[in-house]
């Protein structure tokens, strides 16, 4: 039996199903979780459907949390989407359920649970959870909110299509879900959307990000910074690809102050696997998109060192 049928026969078995994502979500965490959800629900009306993790107001046009006591994890099937590793799943009473599934498409550095599915070749989260869909189409159902969902988490992960990720799968299962009436130029408009503080600090990307010789780039944000626009940690996800728009930027990396004065590095790449880099400072991620952090401003300039001389590597390498 392949892992998918595994994951099927548990559902099938539980009577209640709760799913979980990671903290700090994005559209594809948010996506993926609602579409599992959405499917489950219209294809088992009789079981107990949950989704947990913070309630964000800026998803709920994907769709919005459940608010669930301890109680409902007893005998119940948890799934966990679009998560990488155990420490980073929103709502910690992920392992009070009776078993633990992991759905993902981030390298499998961390494994838990006990089935896992994870592909890392997947564009998305959410293109892994069409294709369950897609293997057991005979009985399940795929309806609008579903398909709204899983569409918005795959333009989410792919950068609108953008990125190296999105394969002619990618791409048939965007047109199956827009088939299935995802409406994708809504989503476009929502997740191309920008607020005035964030547009303002994109201008200041652009006016201060350091480009060094071979290509690697940085920009580093400190709290002083923020406060003048505005803006705190979560208000920099829509500025995070913006350094990847100059031709001459390979790979980069923004550091972002956190309330107790350490940074997050938030780092992509157009060809360097930068997760190497991210692994070495309390991180991970995919080889193009990868999170980590820095204690202090010494380490920061570790990172950078490190990220030039990838860089310079894999421009060699070519
Ligand atoms: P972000 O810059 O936070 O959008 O992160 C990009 C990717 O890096 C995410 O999809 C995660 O897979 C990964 N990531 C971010 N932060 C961490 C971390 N602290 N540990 C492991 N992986 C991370």
């Amino acid at each position: 039996m392949d892992v998918q049928s595994q994951i099927f026969a548990q559902i099938k078995k539980y009577s209640k199903i709760i799913i979980h994502r990671h903290q700090r979500p994005d559209p594809d965490a948010i996506g993926s979780q609602v579409g599992l959800a959405e499917i489950l629900r219209a294809s088992f009306p009789y079981k107990e459907i949950s989704i947990v993790g913070k309630q964000i107001a800026g998803f709920n046009w994907i769709g919005a949390m459940d608010e669930i006591d301890n109680d409902a994890f007893n005998d119940a099937l948890v799934i966990v989407v679009d998560t990488a590793n155990a420490p980073r799943i929103d709502d910690r009473r992920f392992d009070q359920g009776a078993q633990l599934v992991k759905i993902d498409h981030h390298p499998n550095d961390e494994p838990f649970g006990d089935i896992m599915w994870v592909r890392e070749a997947a564009s998305s989260s959410s293109e892994l959870i069409f294709d369950f869909y897609d293997q057991f189409r005979t009985e399940l159902t795929l309806p609008q909110k579903a398909s709204h969902a899983l569409l918005a988490g795959i333009i989410g992960d792919t950068g609108r299509f953008l990125y190296p990720a999105t394969t002619p799968h990618t791409m048939r299962v965007a047109a199956s879900l827009m088939e299935a009436g995802a409406d994708a130029a809504a989503i476009g408009q929502h997740e191309n959307e920008l607020s005035l503080p964030v547009a303002r600090l994109s201008a200041y990307v652009y006016e201060n990000l350091t480009v060094l010789e071979h290509g690697a780039a940085y920009l580093i944000l400190t709290n002083d910074i923020l406060a003048k626009f505005n803006l705190g940690d979560s208000g920099t996800a829509g500025i995070v690809p913006i350094p990847g728009r100059l031709k001459t930027v390979r790979s980069w990396a923004i550091f972002v102050q956190q309330d107790d004065g350490t940074y997050r590095v938030r780092m992509r790449s157009k060809d360097a696997h930068i997760n190497e880099i991210a692994k070495l400072h309390d991180g991970g991620g995919h080889p193009l998109a990868s999170g980590a952090k820095a204690k202090d401003e010494q380490e920061i300039k570790q990172i950078i060192a490190q990220l030039d001389q990838l860089t310079i590597e894999t421009q060699k390498g070519e």
